[in-house]
């Protein structure tokens, strides 16, 4: 359905997927207003792996040179067994450096992302903010879609549009509203994330910029981001234990007796920031009904071993625009069924099996289970045909070229 006159797409949600497709509608001549609760862009420290199959999005989008500029170029990531220390397997990207222009994963904390987007946006009629406005519900009426939300002024404003895009993240309210069900479980533990400015390449291990440290006792994953300069900031992630409380695992004492568990040193770690997740592995049943359409984690969540979920969100977002686009301008509107198929296969194929998969590779118990889960990865690193396919998958090729095939 074309946008009626003075009509605008509303998005909802300035986070990196409600940002990229405001990026890419407006690139195509769309208005767009993006309605979003926070006073401004939150500086929200959770995704800092931008894949390369992303990287190329990005590049297409115009914004790929300020982050090499600004993120960590890291073309490998490492397997280790954190019992005994050693390494495990190294995937190298340079691998698949014949079919990307972008062999590497890029670390770049999201809401730089979302700031590099709104700067390339720039002044421009075609995106009209919103922030501190709350949305807090919706009508499907023959007109389109009545949106309502309170406003900058804490009143009660309602806008109408034929097309709304929910990027409002996990809890979404867009999806809740046109009740979508969001099939899947959440996990019983959560994920604490440590941010210290300790150099732990410099401690003297050949750590990577991308560590993954499988332990039946307590994984980790351990990341480098630039953070806020140098000497920038290494990020651990754990699972939290059943017997601990949320304040006795975000006390002094929890933090650091999770790092001086993990790497023993002497004094206290400098602390940057530390949050807790809760996890979750969930799709929705449709990401499109009506004039309604999800993107990002109001469409999908999973736990974050091996940073996919605001990957695939980004892969959301670029096909949605190419699809709405083309609906405007008066295409048939089955494209964005189409656009849902293609996305849940992405989801179900590529970034749902993949990081469940290597939620196992970390956690698991059984010594049987967990040595042959190890000699797996460690002969798929040594097989170069092997290498390069877990690579393609772990880049997020696999599941996008599987999701194109979706008619
Ligand atoms: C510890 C951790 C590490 C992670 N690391 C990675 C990684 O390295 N790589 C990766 O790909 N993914 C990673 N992820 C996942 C990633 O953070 C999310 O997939 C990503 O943030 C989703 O982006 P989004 O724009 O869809 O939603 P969000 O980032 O959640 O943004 C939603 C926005 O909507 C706004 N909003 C919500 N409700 C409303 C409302 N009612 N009205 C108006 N505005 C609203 C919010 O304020 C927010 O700004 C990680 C997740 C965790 C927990």
């Amino acid at each position: 359905m074309a946008l009626k006159p003075g009509e605008r797409v509303l998005v909802v949600g300035c986070g990196p997927v409600g940002m990229v497709l405001t990026l890419a509608l407006s690139q195509k001549g769309i208005p767009v207003t993006l309605l979003e609760r926070a006073d401004g862009p939150i500086d929200d420290q959770r995704a800092a792996a931008i894949q390369p199959s992303s990287l190329e999005m990005l590049a297409d989008l115009g914004v790929v040179e300020e982050i090499h500029e600004k993120g960590l170029i890291s073309p490998t990531f490492h397997y280790r067994d954190r019992m005994s220390g050693d390494l495990v397997a190294e995937f190298d990207f340079t691998q698949i450096a014949d079919m990307t222009e972008f062999p590497y994963v890029i670390q770049y904390e999201q809401f730089k992302l979302v700031k590099t987007i709104i700067a390339e946006i720039g002044d421009t009629p075609d995106v009209e903010y919103r922030f501190s406005c709350e949305v807090t519900g919706l009508e499907q009426t023959a007109d389109g879609v009545r949106l309502t939300f309170n406003n900058q002024d804490g009143e009660k404003e309602i806008l109408t549009s034929s097309w709304v895009v929910g990027c409002d993240g996990f809890s979404s309210v867009i999806r809740q509203a046109a009740d979508i069900e969001f099939v899947g479980f959440t996990y019983p533990e959560k994920f604490v994330k440590i941010g210290s400015d300790f150099d732990f390449q410099e401690a003297g291990i050949a750590y990577c910029i991308r560590n993954f440290f499988s332990d039946p006792d307590e994984w980790c994953n351990l990341f480098k981001v630039n953070g806020y300069g140098p000497p920038g900031i290494w990020r651990t992630v754990f699972p939290t234990r059943k017997d601990e409380t949320d304040e006795e695992c975000l006390s002094q004492e929890g933090i650091q007796g999770r790092l001086q568990k993990f790497f023993p040193k002497d004094g206290d770690y400098n602390i940057i920031y530390a949050g807790l997740y809760h996890v979750h592995q969930r799709v929705v049943e449709t990401f499109h009904k009506g004039g309604v359409i999800l993107a990002g984690d109001a469409a999908h969540v999973n736990n974050p071993i091996g940073g996919l979920g605001m990957n695939g969100g980004i892969h959301d977002a670029i096909s949605l625009a190419d699809k709405l686009v083309r609906v405007i301008g008066g295409e048939p509107e089955d494209l964005l069924d189409r656009y849902s198929r293609q996305r849940h296969k992405a989801q179900m194929d590529g970034v749902q099996a993949t990081s469940i998969a290597n939620k196992k590779l970390m956690e698991a118990k059984d010594p049987a289970v967990r040595n042959q889960q190890l000699d797996d990865v460690r002969r798929t690193a040594e097989d170069p045909q092997k290498a390069r396919a877990y690579c393609l998958n772990a880049g997020l090729f696999t599941s996008l070229e599987k999701a194109n095939a979706v008619t």
